[in-house]
This record gives C-alpha cells, sequence and structure tokens, in this order.
C-alpha cells in the first residue's frame, strides 16, 4: 500500500533520506501560493524538507511530482505529499489554503470562506502536538492570524502573517521606480491591514538616509503630493490590477514568504513588515496588523516603535478599527 506512488508517498520518501539534518516545511494549501512558495523554498536550498498538504490531493500530488523532477537540478531537498501528522513536526506550517480574491472583491470578502478552511487546518495540526511557528498567508491575513492565534493557543511570538511584507515590496518598489534609485536602497514601510486601509508611512520613507524631502532639496527634484498619492494607489491596488489580468498573484508573495522563513530559520533578527497580534502600541491592542517587527528563530521578537506624523497615527487607528470590526464579526471575537 504505502509504495503505490514512490514519487509522493510519505513512507516511501522518509526512505530516501534519513540523514539529513531538518528544516522541514509544510504548506496547507498547494495552489498557486502554495506551489509557488515550493518551488522558491526548493531553489533557495533553505529547509530540507517539504511537506505539501491539500484536500485536492491529486492537484498536490502532481506538484510534489513536478518539484521532485527539479530536485537533481537544485537543492538536495525531500518532498511529499503529507498530512497534518506531518505537520506537527514541522519547524513551520505555512496557511495558504483557501479561496483567493475574484474580481472585484476586496480581502475581507474571503473571511467566512476562509475561517471555515483555517479551522481544519489549524484543529489538524495543533491535535498532534504541534510546538513551531505558524506563518499565515492566506485572506483577509490579518483576521486568520488573529484567528490561528485564538484557536491553536500558541504564544503570540509563534503566529505570523504575512502581512504587508508584499505591500512594502510594492511601495519600495514605486519609490525606486520613482527616484531612479535601486529598491534595496529605499526604506519605506507600509503599515496596518493587507489590504484596502494599510498606511503607507511617508514621513519616514528614505533612501539611504535621506528622507524623501531632503533628497528632493539636495537632487533639485519635485515630489508632490500627486506622485505620492500614484505611488501609493498603485501599491495598495496592486492586487486587484493582477487579478484583474492572470487571475492571482503569486510570485512575490512567495518570494515574502520565503524571506520571512529564511529571517526565522537563520535566526537573522531581521525587520520585516509582518502581522501579528498587536497590543498597547499608540493605544492601539487586541488587534492582528502589520508593522516593522524583528523576527528571528523564536518568531516576533518585537513591534518597532515607529515615530509616525499625527496623519499616519489616525490612519493607523482606523486600520485597527477596520480589522477589529472585522474580526467582531467572526465567532471567536467573544472567546
Ligand atoms: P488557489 O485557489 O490557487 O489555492 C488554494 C488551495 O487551497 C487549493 O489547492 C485548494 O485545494 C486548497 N484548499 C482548500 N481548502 C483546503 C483545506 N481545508 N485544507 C488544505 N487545502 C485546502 O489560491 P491561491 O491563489 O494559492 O491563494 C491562496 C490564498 O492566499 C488566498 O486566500 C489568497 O487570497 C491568499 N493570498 C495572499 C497573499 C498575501 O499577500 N498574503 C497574496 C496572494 C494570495
Amino acid at each position: 500500500m504505502e509504495m503505490l506512488n514512490t514519487e509522493t508517498n510519505r513512507t516511501s520518501s522518509e526512505q530516501l533520506s534519513s540523514a539529513a539534518p531538518t528544516a522541514r516545511i509544510a504548506i496547507v494549501g498547494s495552489g498557486h501560493v502554495g506551489s509557488t512558495l515550493a518551488y522558491a523554498l526548493l531553489l533557495s536550498g533553505l529547509s530540507s524538507e517539504i511537506v505539501l498538504v491539500d484536500t485536492d490531493s491529486a492537484r498536490a500530488e502532481g506538484e510534489v511530482m513536478d518539484l521532485n523532477h527539479a530536485v537533481p537540478l537544485s537543492r538536495e531537498t525531500r518532498i511529499w505529499l503529507g498530512d497534518y501528522e506531518d505537520c506537527a513536526s514541522a519547524t513551520i506550517v505555512v496557511l495558504t489554503a483557501g479561496a483567493n480574491q475574484h474580481p472585484g472583491e476586496t480581502r475581507l470578502d474571503l473571511l467566512q470562506r476562509n475561517m471555515v478552511i483555517t479551522d481544519q487546518v489549524v484543529s489538524g495540526t495543533m491535535k498532534h502536538g504541534f510546538k513551531g511557528l505558524f506563518l499565515i498567508a492566506s485572506n483577509p491575513v490579518d483576521i486568520l492570524t488573529h484567528v490561528v492565534g485564538k484557536l491553536s493557543g500558541l504564544p503570540t511570538s509563534r503566529v505570523i502573517g504575512s502581512g504587508t511584507i508584499l505591500d512594502t515590496a510594492r511601495f519600495r518598489h514605486g519609490i525606486s521606480r520613482h527616484f531612479g534609485v535601486d529598491a534595496h536602497s529605499v526604506h519605506a514601510y507600509i503599515i496596518g491591514e493587507h489590504g484596502d486601509s494599510e498606511v503607507p508611512v511617508w514621513s519616514l520613507a528614505n533612501i539611504a538616509g535621506m528622507r524623501l524631502d531632503d533628497y528632493c532639496i539636495a537632487h533639485g527634484l519635485v515630489f508632490d503630493d500627486s506622485t505620492r498619492d500614484d505611488i501609493f494607489s498603485k501599491t495598495r491596488d496592486a492586487a486587484y490590477h493582477i487579478i484583474h489580468r492572470k487571475g492571482a498573484t503569486f510570485y512575490a508573495i512567495a518570494t515574502g514568504l520565503v524571506r520571512i522563513i529564511e529571517a526565522i530559520l537563520r535566526d537573522q533578527n531581521t525587520v520585516l513588515s509582518v502581522s501579528s497580534r498587536v497590543e498597547n502600541y499608540l493605544g492601539i491592542n487586541n488587534v492582528c496588523l502589520s508593522l516593522p517587527t524583528i523576527i528571528n528563530r523564536q518568531g516576533i521578537v518585537r513591534q518597532l516603535h515607529l515615530n509616525l506624523n499625527e496623519q499616519e497615527t489616525a490612519a493607523l487607528h482606523r486600520s485597527a478599527e477596520t480589522l477589529q470590526n472585522a474580526f467582531a464579526q467572526t465567532s471567536l471575537a467573544k472567546q
């Protein structure tokens, strides 16, 4: 029975190697985002084991077969089609299962559908004694991060939402394009909801430590409100534009997830804009949203206290309220 499919079966693939020191990453949901994450992770060589779990086991098995054929050409990695028992011993379980947005739908519109799936994934994994970290990408990611924290009972530090890592990358890309400077030299963050109420922190955005206004004065450039609005609206609405054209977004989020996994596995103390439970932050409590956050092997180390201006503080409060109102619609709100 267990040898029916030697390429994808857990038991037979476990027999392939018992030697590798393990960083097991379990990916629950092997659709666009999950399979792209698995591929990016394989190429990165960061994890020695990748487990895919999906209710559509035929599709997931196809992904596993395809990925395994890339192993001889890339990095030695054990990849198999698994179950929640395999998730329980993973270092990180990544949640990429669930419905994605159809054209015109907001991320918050996905809540009811993806709550049910999240419940199944968390209870299935916790039942087998999971003690690792959850990394959530499914939308609405901030609410589902809150939900996973509640359902799993894990410490806040071990439940991380991909949050605005993607929006921050899009924002840095937009600023980089405008100024003609490599995005790696642009430091700027999107905070709050991964969604329509997200907040651009213009006041702290800088190129090589120079705030954008100072950079413009020093180099005789103009950076007016309409240019800012244009860069931000292209950032905030990027998913709508991409989904309209190709039905889903996956390369950039998969790359962002790999970056978070790298910060965890390599114990890097990296600052990334991810979503996690917020308490006592400028008067904001009991909500998951994104802030620049130090991440290492323990998960969330600390959310950075930004010196926001009045307008940004007010916008962050509005974003937190949007998320609190959405969470209040869930059955977990009163627990
Ligand atoms: P998809 O439809 O391509 O894949 C979803 C997969 O989940 C499918 O293979 C499906 O069979 C599986 N699934 C459904 N219920 C399941 C369950 N109970 N257990 C295991 N697997 C289950 O969708 P996608 O494009 O990969 O998007 C996945 C999620 O990621 C969506 O919620 C989407 O909105 C979100 N997303 C988030 C970001 C971000 O920045 N956080 C970016 C892009 C997409």
